[in-house]
């Protein structure tokens, strides 16, 4: 039942490990493939599914390992996607790499130690107790991601599982990116778009990225889901509570690079949210320059997985959940709203 059709140039195309460019051309069968391995030698898994336009999204389930309910979403949306594949069901408008598990070292961590899930101890959020947070590692605003200097921000060196990662981003060139994550704190759960800029951080239109998420919010919301942070009942919202506010387009954007308070700023840096939707204008590699991407960042309400909670009713609401988040992937990520019309590679414009 999970077998997936093996695609051999669609395999070449993830594992590539070229500096260049490759041109994209879609798998026509859904395939798994393997990204890259951790330093404790697990596989960095990634599903592809193909879907009916040339448009390309990527979804990233465990960037944070603690947050095992975000690898679990992932995962339902992957079976999901192979059910229909294997029964000729509707396949997506985008095609759609899944990596359902960025830092699975850290996710085991996270589940051999259930009393402790979701707990502030927050075993397997970090690599090691000296590692910088998984999204405070990326490369500069504006710049491309650089293989032979693999440095984030503040000069730090960035994880492998990251790297991996940002090497997928460069070469599957996504027009938008949903990161799944979970939060403790209930009320603020939900999906949230981090506002576009160009290379130099000048607000571009954020409607639409909004109105995106407000409409997944909305079908997990209609659906009987838990969507509390998105507002959806007294103003609705796709601003995440601890960034600065959405500027005018036409004017400069702040971004939030301090995160979590951490020993030796190791929460500080740039998430993947604001480097993916910043454009990238960098002299130094001008075949890596494309414009800002669109990202969404779930937070689903609570760390744990379904199975993890007490009592059959608790567990089946909570994978009630989970399903709804995973479906409002499928039925309004993937699908063909809001779909991107001037997005540009090499545009050195903006
Ligand atoms: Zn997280």
């Amino acid at each position: 039942m999970m077998n997936i059709t093996m695609h051999a140039k669609a395999e070449e195309f993830i594992n590539a490990d070229s500096t260049m460019p490759v041109s994209y051309s879609a798998a026509k069968s859904a395939f798994k493939g393997i990204l890259g391995t951790t330093s404790q030698g697990r596989n960095i898994e990634a599903y592809y599914f193909p879907g009916t336009s040339d448009k390309r999204a990527v979804v990233i389930g465990g960037m944070h390992g603690s947050e095992l309910s975000s690898i679990e979403i992932a995962r339902v949306l992957i079976s999901e996607l192979q059910s229909r594949s294997l029964s000729g069901g509707r396949p997506p408008y985008y095609n759609v790499i899944i990596i359902p598990s960025l830092f699975p070292d850290n996710a085991e961590k996270a589940k051999e130690n259930p009393d402790l899930i979701g707990g502030t101890s927050n075993l397997g959020r970090y690599t090691t107790s000296n590692s910088v947070d998984p999204n405070r590692q990326m490369p500069s605003l504006g710049k491309s991601f650089n293989r032979e200097n693999a440095l984030d921000d503040l000069g730090r060196p960035i994880e492998q599982e990251n790297l991996a990662l940002l090497d997928l981003i460069e070469r599957f060139r996504p027009q938008r990116i949903v990161n799944i994550h979970a939060i403790r704190e209930k009320e603020r759960a939900g999906i949230f778009a981090d506002p576009r800029t160009t290379a130099d951080g000048i607000a571009l239109e954020y409607q639409s990225d909004s109105a995106l998420a407000i409409l997944m919010a909305l079908y997990i919301h209609l659906s009987g889901g838990e969507v509390k942070g998105n507002n959806l009942l007294k103003k609705p919202t796709a601003l995440y509570h601890n960034d600065p506010k959405v500027s005018i387009p036409g004017t400069f954007q702040p971004r939030n690079t301090k995160g979590s308070q951490l020993p030796e700023h190791r929460g500080h840096g740039i998430s993947l949210g604001s480097w993916a939707t910043t454009a990238v204008n960098d002299a130094s590699y001008p075949h890596l320059n494309r414009s800002a991407i669109r990202l969404f960042t779930m937070e689903f309400p609570g760390y744990k997985r379904s199975i993890d909670y007490s009592g059959a009713e608790m567990k089946k609401q909570v994978r009630r959940n989970i399903e709804l988040y995973a479906a409002s992937i499928l039925e309004v990520f993937l699908n063909k709203y809001e779909v991107e019309q001037d997005y540009s590679f090499t545009s050195r414009s903006r």
